[in-house]
């Protein structure tokens, strides 16, 4: 039989906080190992400019800046793989990791930075003109509609806050939300009432973002009436929420309702020893790429320590 793969740190992902965790690991000689996941380079792939990460006066594009990132990982050595981690089993002293429902690794030290994913509608044309005017980030985005219209759906905290956002850039921003109530807390529901441009629609769901190249304008219907009509809108935000890429861990880790990993404040240890999460499969307020990148350090730090206390390192 084959024999199994032994690594000191195996990282699980690949965007900003799993490339900034092997940038530290490998240059602390702990030859991390990483497996890229579904979507190598993660969320940032599916982004164009990013005008908000230090340190790039002129802007990049998502893509572009993945590519750096993960090259400076393995500028020091780092080991990045294809493949997806498809089960673990932490319940031993050695943590063993099955890729690709295949191969079976044991790690000393572990660090998660599976990311999240926003959810969608589901509409086609949503689909079409993602990245075209459709965007699930108003702070990554908002910027592109300055002096602009846009729509954005959604009633919870972050639609709240980001309608908010948008509300300082854009001349309207007309908010979608398909019930009669808000899900945003009262202060948050406070402000996007309160707030001179922003329209609130009631009851409305979308039916089309309009265009062919780029987002001309929304189409939506009265839940309640039926009736349908077009807003124009240059930008569609999309604002339903968010998933953690964390069901592998489900049983293993502790999480909160909705499978953000829960880590002791101040760290990025798990429940298990040796076990370290990083980036927005832990954080569901900030999910930005500098704060994924800092975790990322974190938990490389983190992990390091462990190993060193174990006499691994
Ligand atoms: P939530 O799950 O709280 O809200 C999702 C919103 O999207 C709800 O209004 C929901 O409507 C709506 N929605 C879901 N699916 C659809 C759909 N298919 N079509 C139209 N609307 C849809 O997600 P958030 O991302 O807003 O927040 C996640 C968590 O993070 C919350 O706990 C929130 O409090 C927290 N948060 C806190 C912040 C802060 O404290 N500053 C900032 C941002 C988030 P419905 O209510 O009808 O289901």
């Amino acid at each position: 039989m084959e024999e199994m793969e032994h690594v000191k740190c195996l990282i699980i992902g690949s965007g900003p906080a799993g490339y900034t965790a092997a940038v530290y690991a490998a240059r602390a000689d702990m030859k991390p190992v990483l497996y890229q996941g579904l979507q190598p380079g993660g969320q940032l792939t599916i982004t164009t400019d990013v005008e908000n990460y230090p340190g790039y006066p002129d802007g990049v594009k998502g893509p572009d800046m993945m590519i750096d990132f993960q090259k400076q990982a393995e500028r020091f050595g780092t080991d990045v793989r294809y493949g997806i981690v498809t089960a673990v089993d932490f319940s031993g002293d050695k943590h063993l990791v099955t890729v690709d429902n295949k191969k079976k690794l044991s790690a000393d030290s572990v660090i998660i930075s599976t990311g999240a994913s926003a959810k969608w509608l589901g509409l086609e044309s949503e689909q079409r003109l993602n990245g075209f005017g459709v965007s699930a980030c108003a702070v990554c985005d908002g910027f592109f509609y300055k002096g602009q219209e846009v729509v954005i759906v959604g009633g919870g905290d972050t639609a709240a806050e980001e309608a908010s956002y948008l509300s300082k850039l854009c001349t309207k921003v007309t908010m979608l939300v398909r019930s009669d109530t808000m899900r945003a807390s009262k202060a948050m529901q406070h402000r996007v009432m309160n707030a001179a441009n922003i329209e609130i629609l009631w009851n409305t769901e979308t039916v089309e973002v309009m265009g062919e190249k780029a987002v001309e304008g929304v189409k939506v219907r009265n839940r309640k009436s039926g009736e349908e009509h077009v807003i124009p809108a240059s930008g569609f935000f999309v604002a339903i929420g968010h998933k953690p890429n964390t069901d592998i861990f489900k049983g293993q880790l502790d999480m909160d309702e909705v499978g953000y990993l829960k880590i002791k404040p101040g760290s990025t240890k798990t429940n298990i020893p040796g076990v370290f999460a990083s980036g927005d499969a832990a954080d569901k307020i900030y999910r930005q790429a500098v704060t994924a990148a800092g975790t990322g350090c974190m938990a490389a730090l983190d992990a390091e320590r462990y190993l060193a206390d174990k006499g691994l390192h």
